[in-house]
């Protein structure tokens, strides 16, 4: 009985960014009498079926992007013999699908770490259940990968993460609903060991994969002392006590690595916090601005956002304490008009954010758009699979568009939206861009990820036809397996 471990894909680019965690963390909770399990990143290359046998067992891990696959490997490895057992944040929220879609045995929910030894032991035993469920798992309990099955030369970045779980409650995340609104925190020393194995494999760039950052905000210990909630304050505090901690010890860490992360905006309240940052080596962070308008953070539930001069200066406020941003923008809100594509493009160049993305407003299962969407759609449908359920159409039938919007058309919207990419990702723009970077390499550097995050995320989800698809895959090839000399260090391990 091998295991077999997969992270469906329908674009392979040969090399990719950042590790998929979760194959790495499941191959360290396989006990060993199952063998060594078989990791396949279909983001580098495809399954080979030829490779799986009766009675093997195939975990494929969907979130709403790759499910469409993962179903589709579930089929054919079901048609083989094997086990199918399905887990993720899709798996977790649409459980029947992937028994009607995806030829499941089983369907792991929640968090995999500690129940998907219980789930081969099951298969094993020939008492295999159709449904578990893995709940959330205190931090101290989160495995680490078992980083030594990693594919020689494959990745730019690895990834571990320091906290599950978000107390916002953005409408269009689902972050808050699966993985719960308390922070959890994985144990420092832990951490702190897994890193320095990934250091001896050759990674200087590590994600902190977290959901987000920066779990207590200032604010958030104000109003508890306003309150006079003094367990809440406690609680916070400790919370914010075991942050400093972690940074201290990954401030000791070689001077040559860099972390990037995941963070609220308010943070940028929290100077002590970003100098902190900076010292732990957390050169960027991905941080989620959707919106330039009071109407459109109104319309996601981010009101706790600034616009306009304020948001330009609390941007910079990132780099002024040395983090580089990825800023994250949303098109398509019902405030939205054709002017906004334009002063978007305009405040992300005046703040001078390092890395910008555009993305279209999609209503995700498991958020509170989804829920809302789902409930006011007259169920139209594209070749008999109502819109609602739109991940089951192959990725080219799929419209770029979902949700009406009271004053733009789905192309309008889209042709915008491509065109503020362009004008961010131009030579001119990076370039410029580029000027806070002394040495020559790591110029080169800047330009070549902006215009390789560009094609990778751009243009394959912009991308109108499949040749177009096809073009951006061949550039992305090109550009990461160079660029990816650039991030890596000698392996010491
Ligand atoms: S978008 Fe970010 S801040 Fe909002 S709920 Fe999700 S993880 Fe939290």
């Amino acid at each position: 009985m091998r295991v077999h471990l997969i992270n469906p894909s329908d674009v392979s680019f040969g090399v990719a960014v950042i590790t998929p965690r979760w194959l790495y963390v499941l191959a360290s909770a396989t006990p060993d009498t199952y063998g060594v399990p078989a990791i396949i990143d279909e983001t580098l290359s495809p399954l080979d079926p030829d490779t799986v046998s009766p009675g093997d067992v195939m975990g494929i891990g969907i979130h709403t992007g790759n499910a469409h696959r993962g179903y589709e490997i579930g089929r054919i490895a079901r048609a083989r013999g094997a086990f199918i057992v399905y887990g993720g944040v899709h798996a977790t929220l649409f459980p029947e699908e992937a028994y009607a879609h995806g030829a499941a045995h089983a369907v792991v929910k929640g968090d995999g770490d500690l129940i998907w030894s219980q789930v081969l032991a099951d298969i094993a035993a020939g008492n295999v259940q159709k449904l578990y469920d893995g709940g959330r798992i205190d931090g101290r309990s989160f495995f680490k990968g078992r980083w030594e099955l990693l594919p020689k030369d494959a990745y730019m970045f690895a990834s571990v993460q320091t906290v599950r779980g978000c107390p916002k409650h953005c409408s269009f995340c689902s972050v808050w609903r699966t993985d719960g609104q308390t922070p959890r925190l994985r144990g420092t020393d832990d951490l702190v060991a897994e890193i320095r194995e990934l250091r001896s494999r050759g990674f200087r760039f590590i994600l902190l994969a977290d959901d987000n950052f920066y779990p207590v905000t200032k604010t958030d210990m104000a109003m508890a002392s306003r309150r006079l909630d003094s367990s809440s304050l406690l609680a916070l505090e400790a919370i914010r006590r075991e942050r400093f901690e972690l940074m201290e010890k990954l401030a000791e860490l070689p001077d040559d690595m860099v972390f990037m992360t995941q963070i609220t905006m308010e943070a940028a309240e929290d100077t002590e916090y970003l100098d902190a940052m900076r010292k732990a080596h957390i050169r960027g962070a991905l941080v989620g601005v959707e919106s330039v308008t009071a109407a459109g953070l109104k319309n996601v539930y981010k009101d706790f956002n600034l616009t306009g001069d304020a948001l330009v200066e609390q941007l910079r406020k990132f780099r002024e304490h040395g983090v580089h941003i990825l800023a994250s923008f949303i098109f398509g809100l019902p405030s939205d008009t054709a002017e906004t594509f334009d002063a978007t493009a305009t405040l992300a160049q005046a703040a001078n954010v390092s890395f910008a993305q555009f993305v279209l407003l999609m209503p995700f299962p498991g958020t509170v758009d989804f829920e809302k969407w789902e409930k006011s759609q007259e169920a139209p449908s594209i070749d008999g699979v109502p819109l609602t359920r739109h991940w089951l159409l192959p990725p080219m039938r799929r419209p770029k568009v979902y949700t009406p919007h009271p004053r733009m058309t789905p192309e309008q919207i889209r042709q915008l939206t491509q065109a503020t990419w362009d004008r961010f990702y131009s030579l001119s723009a990076i370039w410029q861009r580029s000027d806070v970077i002394r040495s020559a390499k790591g110029r080169l550097a800047f330009v070549l990820i902006s215009k390789l995050y560009r094609q990778m995320y751009a243009n394959t989800g912009m991308a109108t036809d499949s040749a177009r698809h096809v073009r951006a895959s061949r550039m992305s090839r090109l550009l990461a397996r160079p660029l990816r000399r650039l991030f890596v260090a000698k392996a010491t391990a």
